[in-house]
Protein backbone atom coordinates (compact mmCIF):
# COMPACT_ATOMS: atom_id res chain seq x y z
CA UNK A 1 0.00 0.00 0.00
CA UNK A 2 1.04 3.69 -0.79
CA UNK A 3 -0.46 6.62 0.09
CA UNK A 4 -0.21 10.16 -0.76
CA UNK A 5 0.28 12.02 2.21
CA UNK A 6 -1.86 15.15 3.65
CA UNK A 7 1.53 16.64 3.91
CA UNK A 8 1.27 20.40 4.52
CA UNK A 9 3.96 22.66 3.23
CA UNK A 10 4.25 25.78 5.56
CA UNK A 11 6.04 28.94 4.22
CA UNK A 12 7.18 30.67 7.46
CA UNK A 13 10.44 31.93 6.51
CA UNK A 14 8.99 33.63 3.26
CA UNK A 15 6.11 35.07 4.97
CA UNK A 16 8.47 36.37 7.69
CA UNK A 17 11.33 37.28 5.54
CA UNK A 18 9.92 38.25 1.85
CA UNK A 19 12.83 40.12 1.71
CA UNK A 20 14.94 37.08 1.44
CA UNK A 21 12.72 34.49 -0.24
CA UNK A 22 12.62 34.74 -4.39
CA UNK A 23 9.05 32.81 -4.88
CA UNK A 24 10.24 30.11 -7.83
CA UNK A 25 9.83 27.25 -9.18
CA UNK A 26 11.52 23.95 -9.78
CA UNK A 27 12.87 22.56 -13.27
CA UNK A 28 10.95 19.80 -15.13
CA UNK A 29 12.45 16.41 -14.50
CA UNK A 30 12.14 14.42 -18.04
CA UNK A 31 12.99 10.91 -16.50
CA UNK A 32 12.84 11.20 -12.46
CA UNK A 33 14.15 7.97 -10.83
CA UNK A 34 14.67 7.37 -7.39
CA UNK A 35 18.47 6.25 -6.87
CA UNK A 36 18.43 6.48 -2.98
CA UNK A 37 15.55 7.13 -0.22
CA UNK A 38 15.94 7.84 3.09
CA UNK A 39 13.15 5.71 5.05
CA UNK A 40 13.53 6.33 8.56
CA UNK A 41 13.54 10.12 7.32
CA UNK A 42 10.70 9.72 5.32
CA UNK A 43 8.89 8.09 8.13
CA UNK A 44 10.08 10.69 11.14
CA UNK A 45 8.28 13.25 8.12
CA UNK A 46 5.23 11.46 7.74
CA UNK A 47 5.61 10.33 4.30
CA UNK A 48 5.26 7.12 3.25
CA UNK A 49 7.97 5.57 1.10
CA UNK A 50 6.35 3.97 -1.28
CA UNK A 51 4.47 6.67 -2.36
CA UNK A 52 7.55 8.64 -2.40
CA UNK A 53 8.97 6.33 -5.34
CA UNK A 54 5.97 6.53 -7.39
CA UNK A 55 3.61 8.98 -7.58
CA UNK A 56 4.63 11.05 -4.54
CA UNK A 57 8.20 11.85 -6.85
CA UNK A 58 7.71 14.50 -7.83
CA UNK A 59 7.44 15.69 -4.32
CA UNK A 60 11.60 15.11 -4.20
CA UNK A 61 11.64 16.92 -7.28
CA UNK A 62 10.07 19.70 -6.71
CA UNK A 63 7.69 19.70 -10.12
CA UNK A 64 4.46 18.40 -8.05
CA UNK A 65 4.10 20.22 -4.69
CA UNK A 66 1.21 19.94 -2.44
CA UNK A 67 -1.78 22.61 -2.97
CA UNK A 68 -0.30 26.18 -1.29
CA UNK A 69 3.42 25.54 -1.19
CA UNK A 70 5.17 28.74 -1.51
CA UNK A 71 8.73 26.85 -2.95
CA UNK A 72 11.09 30.03 -3.01
CA UNK A 73 15.00 30.85 -3.79
CA UNK A 74 16.73 32.37 -0.55
CA UNK A 75 18.80 35.60 -0.86
CA UNK A 76 22.09 35.46 1.06
CA UNK A 77 25.49 36.84 1.00
CA UNK A 78 28.97 35.36 2.00
CA UNK A 79 32.75 35.17 2.12
CA UNK A 80 34.04 32.94 -0.03
CA UNK A 81 37.94 32.06 0.76
CA UNK A 82 37.78 35.09 2.61
CA UNK A 83 36.62 37.61 -0.01
CA UNK A 84 33.18 39.29 0.09
CA UNK A 85 30.78 38.17 -2.23
CA UNK A 86 27.22 40.09 -1.74
CA UNK A 87 24.45 38.18 -3.81
CA UNK A 88 24.79 34.32 -3.48
CA UNK A 89 21.61 32.95 -2.92
CA UNK A 90 20.00 29.74 -4.05
CA UNK A 91 21.46 29.23 -7.41
CA UNK A 92 20.90 25.66 -8.05
CA UNK A 93 18.27 25.18 -4.71
CA UNK A 94 14.93 25.92 -3.00
CA UNK A 95 13.61 25.88 -0.17
CA UNK A 96 9.81 24.02 -0.60
CA UNK A 97 8.86 24.79 2.87
CA UNK A 98 8.74 23.93 6.31
CA UNK A 99 7.38 20.23 7.54
CA UNK A 100 6.74 19.75 11.56
CA UNK A 101 7.74 16.56 12.02
CA UNK A 102 7.01 13.22 13.71
CA UNK A 103 8.07 15.26 17.73
CA UNK A 104 6.79 18.42 16.07
CA UNK A 105 9.91 19.99 15.47
CA UNK A 106 9.58 22.41 12.58
CA UNK A 107 12.05 21.01 9.53
CA UNK A 108 13.19 22.72 6.03
CA UNK A 109 12.48 20.60 2.77
CA UNK A 110 14.52 22.14 0.54
CA UNK A 111 16.37 20.50 -3.23
CA UNK A 112 19.88 21.07 -4.30
CA UNK A 113 20.12 20.68 -8.21
CA UNK A 114 16.53 22.07 -8.72
CA UNK A 115 17.14 24.16 -11.93
CA UNK A 116 18.58 27.91 -12.33
CA UNK A 117 16.72 31.18 -10.30
CA UNK A 118 17.76 34.47 -10.30
CA UNK A 119 21.00 33.73 -8.15
CA UNK A 120 22.40 31.23 -10.71
CA UNK A 121 25.04 33.89 -12.11
CA UNK A 122 26.70 31.79 -14.92
CA UNK A 123 25.62 28.76 -13.49
CA UNK A 124 23.52 26.13 -14.70
CA UNK A 125 21.16 25.85 -11.46
CA UNK A 126 22.15 21.61 -11.84
CA UNK A 127 23.91 19.00 -10.04
CA UNK A 128 25.05 15.87 -11.28
CA UNK A 129 24.21 12.23 -9.65
CA UNK A 130 27.74 11.78 -7.99
CA UNK A 131 28.04 14.98 -5.81
CA UNK A 132 24.85 14.50 -4.79
CA UNK A 133 25.10 11.06 -3.72
CA UNK A 134 28.14 12.03 -1.91
CA UNK A 135 25.78 14.71 0.13
CA UNK A 136 23.51 11.83 0.94
CA UNK A 137 26.16 9.35 1.97
CA UNK A 138 28.50 11.78 4.13
CA UNK A 139 25.54 13.62 5.85
CA UNK A 140 24.17 10.14 6.72
CA UNK A 141 27.35 9.01 8.12
CA UNK A 142 27.81 12.35 10.12
CA UNK A 143 23.99 11.67 11.90
CA UNK A 144 25.31 8.34 12.66
CA UNK A 145 28.05 9.63 13.73
CA UNK A 146 25.79 11.78 16.19
CA UNK A 147 26.95 15.10 14.88
CA UNK A 148 24.81 17.77 13.92
CA UNK A 149 23.79 17.84 10.01
CA UNK A 150 21.79 18.68 7.78
CA UNK A 151 19.69 15.71 6.61
CA UNK A 152 19.00 13.81 3.12
CA UNK A 153 15.98 12.33 2.39
CA UNK A 154 16.90 11.58 -1.16
CA UNK A 155 18.64 11.52 -4.47
CA UNK A 156 16.35 11.34 -7.55
CA UNK A 157 18.27 11.01 -10.89
CA UNK A 158 16.39 13.72 -12.99
CA UNK A 159 17.16 12.17 -16.61
CA UNK A 160 18.53 15.64 -17.44
CA UNK A 161 22.44 15.06 -18.89
CA UNK A 162 24.64 17.70 -16.85
CA UNK A 163 27.67 19.29 -18.49
CA UNK A 164 30.77 19.55 -16.57
CA UNK A 165 34.32 18.39 -17.48
CA UNK A 166 32.30 15.46 -19.31
CA UNK A 167 28.35 14.68 -19.58
CA UNK A 168 27.12 13.19 -16.41
CA UNK A 169 23.67 12.34 -15.30
CA UNK A 170 21.47 14.64 -13.17
CA UNK A 171 20.08 14.61 -10.17
CA UNK A 172 17.92 16.46 -7.45
CA UNK A 173 18.90 15.94 -3.65
CA UNK A 174 16.10 16.54 -1.71
CA UNK A 175 17.59 17.97 2.03
CA UNK A 176 15.77 17.85 5.56
CA UNK A 177 17.24 20.75 7.57
CA UNK A 178 16.46 22.56 11.25
CA UNK A 179 16.71 25.66 9.19
CA UNK A 180 18.84 27.03 6.22
CA UNK A 181 19.66 29.86 8.12
CA UNK A 182 23.34 30.69 7.45
CA UNK A 183 25.92 33.55 8.23
CA UNK A 184 25.97 34.78 5.14
CA UNK A 185 21.79 35.41 5.42
CA UNK A 186 22.43 37.60 7.90
CA UNK A 187 24.92 39.44 6.06
CA UNK A 188 23.11 39.86 3.03
CA UNK A 189 20.13 41.14 5.43
CA UNK A 190 22.97 43.49 7.15
CA UNK A 191 23.91 45.15 3.69
CA UNK A 192 20.00 45.97 2.98
CA UNK A 193 20.42 48.54 5.90
CA UNK A 194 17.33 47.58 6.74
CA UNK A 195 17.40 47.18 10.10
CA UNK A 196 13.75 46.05 10.55
CA UNK A 197 14.81 42.90 8.51
CA UNK A 198 17.64 42.48 10.30
CA UNK A 199 15.77 42.13 13.14
CA UNK A 200 13.43 40.11 12.09
CA UNK A 201 15.84 37.41 10.71
CA UNK A 202 17.22 37.23 14.25
CA UNK A 203 14.04 36.70 16.14
CA UNK A 204 12.92 33.92 13.15
CA UNK A 205 16.68 32.53 14.72
CA UNK A 206 15.97 32.88 18.24
CA UNK A 207 12.60 31.41 17.75
CA UNK A 208 14.03 27.99 15.52
CA UNK A 209 16.83 27.45 17.06
CA UNK A 210 18.08 29.44 20.00
CA UNK A 211 14.42 29.53 22.46
CA UNK A 212 16.63 30.22 25.34
CA UNK A 213 17.90 33.71 23.67
CA UNK A 214 14.04 35.09 23.93
CA UNK A 215 14.29 35.15 27.33
CA UNK A 216 17.57 36.50 28.09
CA UNK A 217 18.12 39.73 29.50
CA UNK A 218 19.73 40.44 25.72
CA UNK A 219 17.96 38.49 23.47
CA UNK A 220 20.17 39.18 20.59
CA UNK A 221 23.77 39.09 22.59
CA UNK A 222 22.12 35.47 23.62
CA UNK A 223 21.66 34.58 20.19
CA UNK A 224 24.89 35.32 19.42
CA UNK A 225 26.78 33.78 22.52
CA UNK A 226 24.24 30.45 21.21
CA UNK A 227 25.61 30.37 17.81
CA UNK A 228 29.12 30.61 18.93
CA UNK A 229 28.70 27.73 21.15
CA UNK A 230 26.83 25.72 18.82
CA UNK A 231 29.66 25.93 16.41
CA UNK A 232 32.41 25.37 18.92
CA UNK A 233 30.40 21.74 19.95
CA UNK A 234 30.16 21.22 15.98
CA UNK A 235 33.84 22.23 15.05
CA UNK A 236 35.12 20.17 17.69
CA UNK A 237 33.39 16.96 16.64
CA UNK A 238 34.60 17.48 13.21
CA UNK A 239 38.05 17.51 14.75
CA UNK A 240 37.83 14.82 16.75
CA UNK A 241 36.07 12.64 14.20
CA UNK A 242 38.50 13.54 11.16
CA UNK A 243 35.94 15.49 9.07
CA UNK A 244 37.36 18.09 6.71
CA UNK A 245 34.62 20.47 5.81
CA UNK A 246 36.60 21.78 2.69
CA UNK A 247 34.71 25.08 1.80
CA UNK A 248 33.76 26.87 5.23
CA UNK A 249 32.26 29.83 3.45
CA UNK A 250 30.21 31.87 6.18
CA UNK A 251 27.34 31.21 3.53
CA UNK A 252 28.39 27.22 4.57
CA UNK A 253 27.80 28.07 8.18
CA UNK A 254 24.70 27.68 9.77
CA UNK A 255 22.88 29.61 12.37
CA UNK A 256 21.57 26.17 13.90
CA UNK A 257 24.97 24.75 14.27
CA UNK A 258 24.46 22.29 11.54
CA UNK A 259 26.92 20.96 9.75
CA UNK A 260 25.95 21.64 5.78
CA UNK A 261 26.71 21.75 2.07
CA UNK A 262 29.19 18.41 1.56
CA UNK A 263 31.08 19.86 -1.32
CA UNK A 264 34.60 18.94 -1.84
CA UNK A 265 34.30 17.04 2.36
CA UNK A 266 36.34 14.11 3.53
CA UNK A 267 37.18 12.03 6.43
CA UNK A 268 41.25 12.47 7.01
CA UNK A 269 43.23 9.16 7.00
CA UNK A 270 46.76 10.14 7.98
CA UNK A 271 46.73 12.10 10.97
CA UNK A 272 47.65 15.64 10.06
CA UNK A 273 46.42 18.98 10.98
CA UNK A 274 47.57 20.02 6.74
CA UNK A 275 45.47 17.73 5.08
CA UNK A 276 43.24 19.51 2.50
CA UNK A 277 41.66 17.64 -0.32
CA UNK A 278 39.61 20.27 -1.99
CA UNK A 279 41.45 21.54 -5.39
CA UNK A 280 40.26 25.10 -4.81
CA UNK A 281 41.66 25.20 -1.60
CA UNK A 282 45.32 25.59 -2.67
CA UNK A 283 46.67 28.13 -0.09
CA UNK A 284 45.45 25.35 2.70
CA UNK A 285 42.84 28.04 4.62
CA UNK A 286 39.98 25.39 4.86
CA UNK A 287 42.66 22.75 6.10
CA UNK A 288 41.68 20.40 8.88
CA UNK A 289 43.31 21.81 11.38
CA UNK A 290 42.82 25.31 10.64
CA UNK A 291 38.94 24.80 11.12
CA UNK A 292 38.74 25.93 14.70
CA UNK A 293 40.03 29.30 13.49
CA UNK A 294 38.32 29.56 10.42
CA UNK A 295 34.69 29.03 12.65
CA UNK A 296 35.99 31.55 14.97
CA UNK A 297 36.44 34.21 11.47
CA UNK A 298 33.19 33.57 10.18
CA UNK A 299 31.54 33.91 13.73
CA UNK A 300 32.88 37.49 13.66
CA UNK A 301 31.51 38.28 10.15
CA UNK A 302 28.35 36.72 12.23
CA UNK A 303 28.99 39.78 14.63
CA UNK A 304 29.93 42.23 12.62
CA UNK A 305 26.13 41.55 10.16
CA UNK A 306 24.06 41.64 13.54
CA UNK A 307 26.51 44.60 15.77
CA UNK A 308 23.19 47.27 14.89
CA UNK A 309 21.05 44.45 17.06
CA UNK A 310 24.12 44.77 19.94
CA UNK A 311 24.40 48.09 21.05
CA UNK A 312 22.86 51.68 19.73
CA UNK A 313 26.36 52.87 20.35
CA UNK A 314 28.98 50.85 17.71
CA UNK A 315 32.03 51.22 20.11
CA UNK A 316 29.85 49.66 22.46
CA UNK A 317 28.35 47.36 19.78
CA UNK A 318 32.07 46.16 19.31
CA UNK A 319 32.97 45.44 22.71
CA UNK A 320 30.24 43.10 23.31
CA UNK A 321 30.78 41.27 20.73
CA UNK A 322 34.69 40.76 21.63
CA UNK A 323 33.75 39.85 24.68
CA UNK A 324 31.09 37.27 23.61
CA UNK A 325 33.24 35.89 20.60
CA UNK A 326 35.66 35.58 23.07
CA UNK A 327 34.27 32.39 25.02
CA UNK A 328 34.66 30.52 21.10
CA UNK A 329 38.40 29.36 22.22
CA UNK A 330 37.63 27.78 26.04
CA UNK A 331 34.13 26.33 24.46
CA UNK A 332 35.82 24.70 21.65
CA UNK A 333 38.59 23.47 23.86
CA UNK A 334 36.79 22.52 26.74
CA UNK A 335 34.33 20.25 24.35
CA UNK A 336 37.63 19.02 21.91
CA UNK A 337 39.22 17.82 25.90
CA UNK A 338 35.97 16.23 26.35
CA UNK A 339 36.12 14.29 23.72
CA UNK A 340 39.85 13.14 23.32
CA UNK A 341 39.41 12.00 26.85
CA UNK A 342 36.30 10.17 25.61
CA UNK A 343 38.26 8.71 22.96
CA UNK A 344 40.42 7.63 25.21
CA UNK A 345 38.15 6.09 27.81
CA UNK A 346 39.45 7.93 30.46
CA UNK A 347 38.08 7.66 33.62
CA UNK A 348 36.12 10.93 35.36
CA UNK A 349 38.86 10.85 38.28
CA UNK A 350 41.95 11.16 35.59
CA UNK A 351 43.00 14.94 36.21
CA UNK A 352 42.47 17.40 33.74
CA UNK A 353 46.81 18.20 33.37
CA UNK A 354 47.60 14.41 33.40
CA UNK A 355 44.85 13.87 30.42
CA UNK A 356 45.68 17.15 28.61
CA UNK A 357 49.35 15.92 28.55
CA UNK A 358 48.36 11.98 27.35
CA UNK A 359 46.31 13.53 24.57
CA UNK A 360 49.38 16.57 23.53
CA UNK A 361 51.79 13.29 23.45
CA UNK A 362 49.46 11.10 21.38
CA UNK A 363 48.93 14.08 18.93
CA UNK A 364 52.83 14.45 18.68
CA UNK A 365 52.86 10.64 18.04
CA UNK A 366 50.33 10.40 15.51
CA UNK A 367 50.96 12.98 13.37
CA UNK A 368 55.01 11.75 13.20
CA UNK A 369 54.10 8.65 11.98
CA UNK A 370 51.02 9.49 9.54
CA UNK A 371 49.05 6.93 11.35
CA UNK A 372 45.06 6.38 10.06
CA UNK A 373 42.89 8.59 11.96
CA UNK A 374 40.32 6.38 11.85
CA UNK A 375 41.22 3.18 12.59
CA UNK A 376 43.76 4.05 15.24
CA UNK A 377 41.54 5.32 17.50
CA UNK A 378 39.56 1.97 17.15
CA UNK A 379 41.84 -0.26 17.71
CA UNK A 380 42.86 1.48 21.21
CA UNK A 381 39.64 -0.57 22.01
CA UNK A 382 41.38 -3.65 21.48
CA UNK A 383 44.64 -2.47 23.16
CA UNK A 384 42.29 -1.73 26.22
CA UNK A 385 41.31 -4.63 26.23
CA UNK A 386 45.07 -6.19 26.10
CA UNK A 387 45.47 -6.28 22.87
CA UNK A 388 47.94 -3.60 21.67
CA UNK A 389 49.23 -4.97 18.29
CA UNK A 390 46.77 -3.58 15.91
CA UNK A 391 47.52 -0.38 17.30
CA UNK A 392 51.36 -0.74 17.94
CA UNK A 393 51.66 -1.97 14.09
CA UNK A 394 50.77 1.36 12.74
CA UNK A 395 53.98 3.31 14.11
CA UNK A 396 57.31 3.01 13.23
CA UNK A 397 58.11 4.45 16.77
CA UNK A 398 57.81 1.64 18.67
CA UNK A 399 59.52 2.73 22.02
CA UNK A 400 57.51 6.01 21.37
CA UNK A 401 54.25 4.10 21.59
CA UNK A 402 55.02 1.33 24.38
CA UNK A 403 55.63 4.58 26.19
CA UNK A 404 53.09 6.58 25.64
CA UNK A 405 50.50 2.84 25.80
CA UNK A 406 51.70 2.10 29.36
CA UNK A 407 50.96 5.59 30.80
CA UNK A 408 47.74 5.47 29.02
CA UNK A 409 46.94 1.75 30.75
CA UNK A 410 48.02 3.20 33.93
CA UNK A 411 44.98 5.20 34.23
CA UNK A 412 42.58 2.11 33.61
CA UNK A 413 40.72 3.20 30.19
CA UNK A 414 37.40 1.94 29.49
CA UNK A 415 37.48 0.00 26.23
CA UNK A 416 33.26 -0.08 26.08
CA UNK A 417 33.48 3.26 26.04
CA UNK A 418 35.68 3.76 23.62
CA UNK A 419 33.98 1.60 20.75
CA UNK A 420 31.03 3.56 21.38
CA UNK A 421 32.72 6.58 20.80
CA UNK A 422 35.58 5.73 18.16
CA UNK A 423 34.12 4.55 15.11
CA UNK A 424 34.85 1.70 12.97
CA UNK A 425 33.30 2.87 9.08
CA UNK A 426 33.14 6.44 8.17
CA UNK A 427 33.05 7.22 4.63
CA UNK A 428 36.31 6.73 3.34
CA UNK A 429 37.48 9.06 0.08
CA UNK A 430 37.88 5.59 -1.80
CA UNK A 431 34.98 3.96 -1.04
CA UNK A 432 32.68 6.99 -1.75
CA UNK A 433 34.59 7.52 -5.04
CA UNK A 434 33.65 3.74 -6.11
CA UNK A 435 30.37 4.02 -4.94
CA UNK A 436 29.82 7.01 -6.88
CA UNK A 437 31.57 6.01 -10.05
CA UNK A 438 29.38 3.14 -10.00
CA UNK A 439 26.47 4.46 -9.08
CA UNK A 440 26.98 7.61 -12.10
CA UNK A 441 27.01 3.79 -14.22
CA UNK A 442 23.93 2.95 -13.05
CA UNK A 443 25.05 0.09 -10.41
CA UNK A 444 23.43 1.09 -6.68
CA UNK A 445 24.71 -2.30 -5.08
CA UNK A 446 28.30 -0.36 -3.71
CA UNK A 447 26.27 2.38 -2.51
CA UNK A 448 23.96 0.34 -0.68
CA UNK A 449 27.01 -1.56 0.86
CA UNK A 450 28.53 1.50 1.79
CA UNK A 451 25.32 3.32 3.25
CA UNK A 452 24.91 -0.15 5.36
CA UNK A 453 28.96 0.49 7.45
CA UNK A 454 28.39 3.98 7.61
CA UNK A 455 24.78 3.99 8.96
CA UNK A 456 25.63 1.83 12.03
CA UNK A 457 29.31 3.13 12.68
CA UNK A 458 30.33 2.01 16.19
CA UNK A 459 28.81 -1.47 15.29
CA UNK A 460 31.67 -3.81 13.80
CA UNK A 461 29.72 -6.31 11.53
CA UNK A 462 31.68 -10.10 9.64
CA UNK A 463 31.54 -8.97 5.96
CA UNK A 464 32.64 -4.93 6.31
CA UNK A 465 35.94 -5.92 6.69
CA UNK A 466 37.39 -3.79 3.49
CA UNK A 467 35.47 -0.61 4.92
CA UNK A 468 37.23 -0.58 8.06
CA UNK A 469 40.18 -0.79 6.55
CA UNK A 470 42.72 2.83 5.26
CA UNK A 471 42.63 3.55 1.24
CA UNK A 472 44.92 1.30 -0.44
CA UNK A 473 48.58 3.31 -1.73
CA UNK A 474 47.26 2.34 -5.13
CA UNK A 475 44.75 4.93 -4.34
CA UNK A 476 47.18 7.66 -4.18
CA UNK A 477 46.26 11.55 -2.96
CA UNK A 478 43.00 12.43 -2.97
CA UNK A 479 41.79 15.78 -4.05
CA UNK A 480 37.62 16.99 -4.44
CA UNK A 481 36.25 19.31 -6.61
CA UNK A 482 34.04 21.93 -6.18
CA UNK A 483 31.92 23.75 -8.37
CA UNK A 484 29.74 20.33 -8.08
P1 LIG B 1 28.46 26.21 -2.72
O1 LIG B 1 29.91 26.23 -3.07
O2 LIG B 1 27.76 24.93 -3.15
O3 LIG B 1 28.21 26.52 -1.31
O4 LIG B 1 27.77 27.31 -3.61
C1 LIG B 1 28.14 28.66 -3.58
C2 LIG B 1 27.21 29.46 -4.43
O5 LIG B 1 27.27 29.06 -5.80
C3 LIG B 1 25.74 29.36 -4.04
O6 LIG B 1 25.17 30.62 -4.24
C4 LIG B 1 25.21 28.35 -5.02
O7 LIG B 1 23.82 28.47 -5.22
C5 LIG B 1 25.99 28.68 -6.28
N1 LIG B 1 26.11 27.54 -7.19
C6 LIG B 1 26.87 26.43 -7.04
N2 LIG B 1 26.74 25.60 -8.08
C7 LIG B 1 25.83 26.17 -8.94
C8 LIG B 1 25.27 25.80 -10.22
N3 LIG B 1 25.58 24.66 -10.81
N4 LIG B 1 24.40 26.66 -10.79
C9 LIG B 1 24.07 27.82 -10.18
N5 LIG B 1 24.57 28.22 -8.99
C10 LIG B 1 25.44 27.41 -8.37
MG1 LIG C 1 26.71 26.54 -0.13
Amino acid sequence: MTSAPTLVLDGRFARELPELALPWQAAETPEPRVLALNEPLAAELGLDPGWLRGDGVGLLTGTHLPEGATPVAQAYAGHQFGGYSPRLGDGRALLLGEVVDASGRLRDLHLKGSGRTPFSRGGDGLAAVGPMLREYVVSEAMHALGIPTTRSLAVVATGRPVQRETVLPGAVLARVASSHLRVGTFQYARATDDLDLLRRLADHAIARHHHGAADAEHPHLALFQSVVAAQAALVAEWMLVGFVHGVMNTDNMTISGETIDYGPCAFMDAFDPATVYSSIDTGGRYAFGNQPVVAEWNLARFAEAILPLLADDQDAAVAVAVEALGAFRDLYSAAWSTGMRSKLGLPADVDAAEASSLVTDLVALVQGDHVDHTSFFRSLGAAARGDADPARGMFLDLSGFDAWTARWLALGPDADAMDRTNPVYVPRNHLVEEALAAATDGDLAPLDRLLEAVSAPYDERPGLERYAEPAPDSFGAYTTFCGT
